[in-house]
Order: C-alpha cells, then sequence, then structure tokens
C-alpha cells in the first residue's frame, strides 16, 4: 500500500536522463539500463577474465578462499559514472538503485550473513558513509540476512589508483583486522564491494577471515567488475 503511495507521489526517475522510468520501475530507464553490459566472460570463483564463463586456469591450478564471486555488471562508463556519482558526489540514494539492479543477479542461498569492505575512519568521516555498507544495507533487507562488521580497516592506506596488483598488495599490508566473535555461530558469508577491480582487497580480507575461521565459506559481491585489462602493468584501477 505504501509502497503504490510513495510510487505515484514520486515516480521511478532515470538517475541519467531525468526521465520518468515508469517500465523498469527503477531509477534507471530502460535504454540506459539496457546498455548496461552484464557481467560476462568471468571466472565464476575470481570474476577474472574467462572467455568462457568456467572457472580459470589460475583457479583451478591454485583455488583461491573465495569460492564464488558474484557480480551483476562490467564496470562500463555510464556504470563508472553512475558509481562516482554515489561515492564522490554525496548521491547516497544509489545504493538502492545498485541493490536493486545487483540483487536479481545474485544467487544467496548458501550465504548467511554479509561483510561489507570497511573503511578507515578518516576516509568515513571525510565522504560521510560507507558506500560498500550502504550497498549492503539493502542487500541484506532484499534477502533477509544480517550485516556483521567482522572487518575494521585500522591503516588509513593511500588510495589504490595507479598501482600495479603487487604494489597495491603491499599497500593493503595490515590494514585490515578481524573480530573473530562476530563470526561464532556463522558459517558462510559474502564480502560486499561496489566495485571490484584487481580483487586484492577483497582477497586481502577473504585471507584474514580464513585465518580466524578455517571452515568459513567465502564468496564475494559487488555491483561490478572493471572489464579485461589491456595492459599488464598497470591496472584498470577505480578509485576506493
Ligand atoms: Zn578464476
Amino acid at each position: 500500500m505504501w509502497h503504490k503511495i510513495e510510487e505515484s507521489i514520486f515516480p521511478p526517475t532515470c538517475v541519467i536522463t531525468g526521465e520518468k522510468a515508469t517500465s523498469t520501475n527503477l531509477d534507471i530507464g530502460e535504454q540506459i539500463l539496457n546498455q548496461l553490459q552484464l557481467a560476462k566472460e568471468i571466472c565464476p570463483i575470481c570474476a577474472r577474465y574467462s572467455l568462457t564463463n568456467r572457472t580459470c586456469g589460475k583457479c583451478l591450478k591454485e583455488p583461491p578462499i573465495i569460492t564464488l564471486t558474484q557480480v551483476g555488471y562490467l564496470l562500463d562508463d555510464i556504470l563508472k559514472e553512475m558509481i562516482h556519482q554515489y561515492k564522490y558526489h554525496n548521491q547516497l540514494f544509489y545504493s538502492k538503485l545498485f541493490a536493486e539492479l545487483l540483487s536479481p543477479k545474485i544467487n544467496q542461498k548458501k550465504v548467511e550473513a554479509l561483510i561489507p569492505v570497511p573503511l578507515h575512519i578518516n576516509r568515513l568521516s571525510t565522504r560521510g558513509f560507507n558506500q560498500s555498507l550502504e550497498l549492503a544495507k539493502f542487500l541484506a533487507k532484499n534477502f533477509n540476512l544480517p550485516i556483521i562488521e567482522a572487518i575494521s580497516r585500522v591503516i588509513d592506506t593511500p588510495q589504490q589508483t595507479n598501482l600495479t596488483k603487487k604494489e597495491r598488495k603491499k599497500n593493503l599490508q595490515g590494514a585490515f583486522t578481524v573480530n573473530k566473535i562476530l563470526l561464532k555461530n556463522i558459517n558462510s558469508i559474502a564480502i560486499v564491494d561496489d566495485v571490484i577491480t584487481t580483487g586484492t582487497t577483497i582477497n586481502e580480507i577473504a585471507k584474514l577471515l580464513h585465518k580466524s575461521k578455517r571452515s568459513l565459506k567465502i564468496q564475494a559481491w559487488a555491483i561490478a567488475k572493471t572489464p579485461k585489462l589491456k595492459t599488464k602493468t598497470k591496472t584498470l584501477c577505480y578509485l576506493e
């Protein structure tokens, strides 16, 4: 009932064109929605490029801690701009839209709780919100799952922009801590992030969670993954 009233007062409006978006019933018009690139040609475990959508050679050779990575889209220019508006222009309302876009692409059957990628307190106070937590809140609501903030960011690491994968890994050393008590009675979780670039951040968090509780099954969920890289030396970076 309230939903219907809300809809008539605030009809869905496209965040890009500003036009009414009643056909999608989301704050994104059909034409723009159809332009977004669904996540494809990716490895189901690590979300790296995989032409056949099958497990990539790297994951076959050395199965990573994260057993499944579920992403909605590839990070194209439209989505990049939307995420930029969300994070750097205080457009918090995007969190609901991103959760609505991502939820239908997720199979949450084997997940008991969500762990958002944390921000350091310094960045949190500058931005005013943690984009991964805000996204996780709507995903948690959609899937009826709890959020457990079991990971904290204790070192204010420099921006990962323009760092190679190796440099990113070094940059994140010791950056996170885990609150083991919150993992008690939890068997499976999904780490929630906005965009997966190299996967360094989520892998560091996964490593820490695994160290704290070996039996924990770990997935990663994100709105988007950066597409296949054209250069091997520099990653196609996205600001955290
Ligand atoms: Zn893989």
